[in-house]
């Protein structure tokens, strides 16, 4: 007998039929005779919506607030799932992030999980009943309901699974394993048996949505091990392999490059004609820290005239707030003009391979040069390599490097 979290997202409930199919797969775990408790997100397009009708009414909503909108979608699932599993005789009830509780700092909008008690969880699943949780969604310390970012629920799962010391954390989803890219735009992208902690960490953070980053980082620290599979596969039958994130060296044959990601999230920010002198990127950073916004990636140039130009990208969603924190300062910088540019797509590559092995840089930009694509941000790590391209040539660069790296089936 084991003790599992199974996490169902958005499009493994999207509606009353794929609720149907997901209870019947918890409950032949259940009848298998191990210990189950769920995690679900909202339905496919829910948050989306919530979302957007924040937005709607005020691009700079109070963030508590919507937290308490978005929070929403996964509340009705968690009834729902119960609903569905009671209706094939499991026994089963619905909990919200604040019931067990699931205790988080007080960053609306992105909070980071502080602690959860398992005790009562692990109470009601000795007695046979399955706990279904609100994915997330937490509490915060002014006792306001706060939400994970986007993607959360898969974090709020590994976290409930370290929590109950469970043996894995099952994370179905509607593909069938980690892939060496997204296989929805490189169809002969090639699914992973085993990824390391560190390889899935750098992919998530830099776009391959799969599993949110937090939730790897979890996981890396509690010595959770995750698996990703498909809710849709061989529903009756026997589960199909997923993808296992587990310590590198758990993996006996290693490539250089273990995966490429793309995010499209991003933007890039040119401040013209600063002084080149000390303390200026203090004056730039500073205040867009205070803001809290995330820069990613730097460039500054030397110029002979004793100005320079700085670039930087962070995320599309802080556009609009960095460039009103930056007008704000402009006299204390001191630049010209700022020139933004959100058709700009991050193309990163992965692997622990890297640190032992040279050229893995030379061959991304020899590539993307013979497609033509020009690069206009570089930024390295010990296992990674990003560039910053126009966003048109997003799949064209995926692909041709997926090529290039030797990752096609
Ligand atoms: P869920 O709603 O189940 O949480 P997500 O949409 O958040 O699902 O994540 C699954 C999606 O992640 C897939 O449909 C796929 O398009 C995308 N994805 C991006 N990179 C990868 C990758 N390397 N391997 C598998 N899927 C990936
Ligand atoms: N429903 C939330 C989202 O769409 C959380 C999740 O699906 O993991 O971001
Ligand atoms: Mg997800």
């Amino acid at each position: 007998m084991s003790r599992i979290v199974m996490k169902f997202g958005g499009t493994s409930v999207a509606d009353l039929d794929r609720i149907r199919n997901v209870a019947r797969r918890v409950k032949r775990e259940v009848d298998a005779g191990h210990e189950v408790a769920v995690v679900v997100s909202a339905m496919a397009g829910t948050t989306n919506q919530l979302v957007a009708w924040c937005q709607q009414l005020s691009p700079m909503h109070d963030a508590r607030e919507y937290d308490s909108v978005v929070a929403t979608g996964e509340l009705v699932t968690a009834g729902l799932m119960a609903i569905a599993l009671q209706d094939i005789g499991v026994d089963a009830r619905s909990w919200q992030g604040w019931q067990i509780p699931l205790r988080t700092d007080g960053a609306h909008g992105k909070a980071r999980i502080d602690g959860i008690d398992g005790a009562l969880l692990i109470a009601r699943m000795q007695m046979g009943q399955i706990p279904v949780v609100a994915g997330f969604q937490g509490i915060g310390p002014d006792n306001r309901v706060t939400t994970l970012g986007r993607g959360g629920s898969d974090t709020s799962a590994v976290a409930i699974a370290a929590a109950i010391k469970a043996d894995r954390c099952d994370i179905y989803t509607d593909v069938d394993g980690i892939y060496t890219t997204d296989p929805r735009i490189v169809p002969r992208a090639r699914k992973l048996p085993r990824i390391a902690y560190e390889e899935m960490l750098e992919l998530a953070s830099v776009g391959a949505k799969v599993l949110q980053t937090r939730s790897v980082e979890l996981a890396m620290k509690e010595r959770v091990r995750v698996q990703v599979l498909s809710s849709f596969a061989d529903a009756d039958g026997g589960d199909l392999p997923g993808s296992l994130v587990v310590d590198e060296d758990e993996i006996v044959e290693k490539e250089i490059v273990a995966g490429i990601a793309y995010s499209r999230d991003e933007a890039k920010v040119t401040v013209k004609r600063v002084p080149d002198r000390p303390g200026i990127a203090a004056h730039i950073f500073g205040p867009l820290s205070e803001a809290g916004i995330n820069v990613d990636m730097i460039v500054q140039n030397i110029s002979d005239d004793a100005t320079t130009d700085m670039t930087f990208t962070l995320s599309r969603t802080d556009l609009a707030r960095a460039q009103a924190v930056l007008e704000a300062q402009k006299a204390e910088i001191g630049f010209t003009t700022l020139i933004s540019d959100s058709a700009v797509a991050k193309i990163s590559v992965v692997g622990v391979g890297m640190r032992s092995h040279a050229g893995v840089a030379a061959t991304m930009f020899k590539t993307l040069a013979d497609k033509a694509i020009n690069i206009q941000v570089i930024s390295t790590s010990e296992i990674k390599v990003s560039v910053l391209i126009a966003s048109d040539y997003t799949e064209l660069a995926v692909r041709a490097l997926h090529t290039a790296y030797g990752l096609d089936a």
